[in-house]
Protein backbone atom coordinates (compact mmCIF):
# COMPACT_ATOMS: atom_id res chain seq x y z
CA UNK A 1 0.00 0.00 0.00
CA UNK A 2 1.02 3.92 -0.44
CA UNK A 3 3.73 2.68 -2.53
CA UNK A 4 3.14 4.96 -6.08
CA UNK A 5 3.84 8.63 -5.91
CA UNK A 6 1.24 10.76 -8.64
CA UNK A 7 -1.41 12.64 -8.27
CA UNK A 8 -4.37 11.96 -5.61
CA UNK A 9 -7.65 11.18 -7.76
CA UNK A 10 -9.58 12.48 -4.70
CA UNK A 11 -8.15 15.53 -3.70
CA UNK A 12 -5.79 16.21 -6.27
CA UNK A 13 -2.85 16.71 -4.42
CA UNK A 14 0.73 14.78 -5.26
CA UNK A 15 1.30 12.32 -2.48
CA UNK A 16 2.30 9.06 -2.13
CA UNK A 17 -1.07 6.76 -3.35
CA UNK A 18 -2.31 3.50 -3.10
CA UNK A 19 -4.31 1.92 -6.33
CA UNK A 20 -7.73 1.28 -5.43
CA UNK A 21 -9.66 -1.05 -8.26
CA UNK A 22 -12.98 -0.81 -9.84
CA UNK A 23 -15.17 -4.08 -10.86
CA UNK A 24 -14.90 -2.67 -14.29
CA UNK A 25 -11.17 -2.99 -14.71
CA UNK A 26 -10.97 0.72 -13.97
CA UNK A 27 -8.51 2.04 -11.32
CA UNK A 28 -7.94 5.05 -9.32
CA UNK A 29 -5.37 6.10 -6.98
CA UNK A 30 -5.88 7.59 -3.34
CA UNK A 31 -3.20 9.24 -0.70
CA UNK A 32 -3.46 8.64 2.82
CA UNK A 33 -5.83 11.17 3.42
CA UNK A 34 -8.58 10.23 1.27
CA UNK A 35 -8.19 6.12 1.68
CA UNK A 36 -11.02 6.33 4.07
CA UNK A 37 -13.62 8.10 1.33
CA UNK A 38 -12.02 6.25 -1.71
CA UNK A 39 -12.23 3.12 -0.22
CA UNK A 40 -15.99 3.92 0.54
CA UNK A 41 -16.37 5.58 -3.15
CA UNK A 42 -15.14 2.26 -5.08
CA UNK A 43 -16.88 -0.27 -2.68
CA UNK A 44 -20.71 2.10 -3.17
CA UNK A 45 -19.44 1.98 -7.10
CA UNK A 46 -18.73 -1.67 -6.73
CA UNK A 47 -22.30 -2.41 -5.51
CA UNK A 48 -23.99 -0.64 -7.81
CA UNK A 49 -22.03 -1.81 -10.91
CA UNK A 50 -22.82 -5.32 -9.35
CA UNK A 51 -26.67 -4.74 -9.29
CA UNK A 52 -26.77 -2.89 -12.95
CA UNK A 53 -25.21 -6.35 -13.72
CA UNK A 54 -27.28 -8.35 -12.27
CA UNK A 55 -30.03 -6.81 -13.69
CA UNK A 56 -29.14 -6.90 -16.89
CA UNK A 57 -28.04 -10.94 -16.45
CA UNK A 58 -31.69 -11.44 -15.23
CA UNK A 59 -33.15 -10.12 -18.63
CA UNK A 60 -30.97 -11.95 -21.11
ZN1 LIG B 1 -6.01 12.60 -1.55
Amino acid sequence: MFSTEGTCDWCKKPSVLTQLNYIDGKSNHSCEDCIELATLDVRQFNIAEQRQMERQSVHC
